[in-house]
């Protein structure tokens, strides 16, 4: 019975490091499909408040309108009056005002046209702008779709060897589960270590005790360092333990 066990702890242990790799390795797109879309989004970003300045814009331009009109009507008024005057002063008078709403009137007029002009530059500049960001937005799609897919397999392979993993515990006795998720919470990435020939843990190096090196080496059950807490197994690890290859 010990060495399925050891043999099934390893294999977790194994995956367990291979999943924390895929894990890195799928966050390591987030700064990427930011920084691709980055040119995008600044553009999109300008056009944006470019939209809303236009807007303003246009709405000084309809209230400035608005003025002249009002004036039109004021001077158009006053004529009527100027054609009705029944003595010198009144006549006076009613020029005066004419004069200076005349004279306004032309500012605003100017001011008018003057805005207008401002809104068409803008009106033109913003659809150059718009036809940028959308340009920009195109170039990014197929860079973004790349790295999404490349992501989406990495999710794939993670989904896969959970699958693998859940199996190997579906099969652990209730102790090995137990020492297998202690360390799995725990986040440490060794759990099983073998005893090596001069009697020391292989994972701290700490010499165990001659007692315990013999209940291990006669596959006396799961014995624990008890410097390190890893599983102590009697065989060198066949492979892709602590060793740097795989
Ligand atoms: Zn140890």
């Amino acid at each position: 019975m010990t060495e399925p066990t050891m043999g099934s702890l390893r294999e977790l242990q194994k995956i367990e490091a291979e999943l924390k790799e895929l894990e890195a390795e799928r966050v390591a797109f987030d700064p990427l499909l930011a920084e691709v879309e980055e040119p995008a989004l600044a553009l999109e970003s300008q056009v944006s408040s470019s939209r809303d300045r236009l807007e303003q814009m246009r709405t000084d331009s309809r209230r400035l309108e608005r003025g002249a009109q009002d004036k039109q009507a004021r001077i158009k008024r006053l004529e009527e009056r100027l054609n009705q005057v029944t003595n010198v002063r009144e006549e006076a008078a009613v020029q005066t005002e004419l004069d200076l709403v005349r004279r306004a009137a032309r500012t605003e007029e100017q001011e008018v046209y003057q805005l207008m002009e401002q809104v068409r530059r803008a009106e033109t500049a913003l659809e150059e702008l718009d036809a940028e960001a959308e340009a920009a937005r195109a170039e990014v799609e197929p860079r973004q779709a790349e790295l999404l897919e490349k992501r989406g397999q990495i999710d794939e392979r993670i989904a896969e060897i959970r699958v693998r993993r859940d199996a190997i515990v579906e099969g652990l006795g209730d102790m090995e589960r137990r020492v297998y998720e202690s360390f799995r919470d725990s986040g440490r990435p060794t759990f099983v270590a073998h005893l090596t020939a001069d009697g020391a843990c292989s994972s701290c190096w700490g010499v165990i005790p001659l007692q315990k090196q013999a209940e291990i080496r006669s596959g006396g059950g799961l014995m624990r360092c008890e410097a390190c807490g890893v599983i102590l197994s009697p065989e060198p690890e066949p492979a892709g333990e602590p060793e740097p290859d795989a």
